[in-house]
């Protein structure tokens, strides 16, 4: 075995390891953030990195991000993450997938791994032959499967929250929905909308997706330029981050905005920017918690089962509601609401030992 790992410690976070294995190809860096409330889950990202100190900055943000999103979404898990360098087309290979593998396995459970992107089920199903310390592997394998589903009926969830809150009613009964991106997570939102009796326009830069979205639930489509600007009551950006800027925003022409997208927000300041602009951002982190909580459900002690997840990932709505009625009860923006309700969570869990494994 080849294989050597590099402790480089990090300010804010418990424990950063390289890991190189010149035999296998492979050159990973995986950081955890927190295990303060359990073991830290996060994805395993697999791109090119214009340079060692941009892979670096990328998994110790992402990882930081993960402790948030499950101390808001109430799991037992902190966060962490890691990146595979290079490029998952060209330089994958089992050999390679096998040594992350024992990359994990030598955090030892303190961090749990799972797909995202640049890799794929195949690839921790590839994973779990090395180590236990993996999530979403293949039903077969007793995993959860593709969790785009739950984050979607998680998505939809927040959307009744941020009705309530708006409206004084959680129905979706006729409120004007605009689903931008129906990828693996939009589509299957639109499905959940249309079923509530919403009216669902969606955009995407595929006419191909979109037009199966108006095949098979005879939705509205619009351009992709102008899916921001639609007015309705809920935008539910669902497609790549950063959808929302100082350009973007004194155009919308929605009343909220709820949707799975990651890193929504191009700049912290956006989030103020929304709010001035009279728009209720529900924050996206707390919003598309649900695949997580539905990864999470295979660490149960009985196994995973798919009704007890979606009892679970119906805890968005009141997540989400906490999270706006924090906003509003303190001043503050919904974004630093949910990093405060995180931090509690956080901090309550510090002053109180484990009572997990
Ligand atoms: P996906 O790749 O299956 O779907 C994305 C869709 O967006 C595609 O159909 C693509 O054509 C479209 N698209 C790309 N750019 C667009 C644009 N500018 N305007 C409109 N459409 C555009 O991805 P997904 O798994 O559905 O994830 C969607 C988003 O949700 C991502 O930001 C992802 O990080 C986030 N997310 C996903 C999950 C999950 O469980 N899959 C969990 C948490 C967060």
């Amino acid at each position: 075995m080849t294989a050597v790992y590099e402790e480089l410690g990090g300010a804010s976070h418990e424990r950063v390891v390289r890991c190189s294995d010149d035999a296998a190809g492979l050159r990973a860096i995986i950081a955890v953030h927190s295990t303060v409330l359990g073991p830290a889950l996060g994805g395993t990202r697999f791109r090119r990195y214009r340079s060692d100190d941009d892979a670096l900055d990328d998994v110790l943000r992402l990882a930081a991000g993960m402790t948030s999103k499950a101390a808001v979404a109430g799991l037992d898990l902190g966060g962490g993450k890691a990146v595979i360098l290079g490029d998952p087309a060209v330089d994958r290979t089992d050999e390679l997938i096998r040594a992350y593998g024992r990359a994990v396995d030598h955090l030892a459970g303190t961090y749990l791994t799972a797909e995202d992107v640049g890799t794929t089920q195949a690839d921790m199903d590839l994973v779990r032959t090395v180590t236990r310390h993996v999530t979403g592997v293949s039903e077969s394998l007793g995993g959860s499967g593709d969790p785009s589903p739950a984050t979607a009926l998680g998505v939809r969830c927040a959307m009744s929250a941020v009705a309530a809150d708006l409206w004084g009613d959680s129905s979706l009964e006729g409120r004007r929905i605009v689903v931008s991106g129906v990828g693996k997570v939009g589509s299957a939102l639109v499905g959940h909308l249309v079923s509530a009796g919403a009216v669902v326009s969606v955009a995407d830069i595929d006419p191909a997706a979109a037009g199966r979205m108006a095949a098979r639930h005879g939705v509205e489509v619009v351009g992709v330029a102008d899916a921001h600007r639609t007015p309705c009551d809920i935008l539910s950006p669902c497609a790549l981050g950063g959808a929302f800027n100082a350009q973007t925003i004194p155009e919308l022409a929605c009343a909220a905005v709820v949707g799975s997208a990651n890193n929504q927000l191009a700049e912290p300041d956006d989030a103020s920017r929304l709010a001035d602009a009279g728009v209720l951002y529900a924050p996206d982190y707390v919003v598309n918690a649900g695949g997580v909580i539905n990864i999470a459900e295979e660490r149960h002690r009985d196994g995973y089962d798919r009704e007890r997840a979606h009892r679970a990932i119906a805890r968005v709505e009141a997540t989400t509601a906490t999270v706006l009625a924090t906003a509003r009860a303190e001043g503050i923006t919904t974004t630093a609401a949910a990093d405060r309700v995180a931090e509690e969570r956080l901090d309550a869990a510090r002053k109180t030992p484990h009572h997990h494994d």
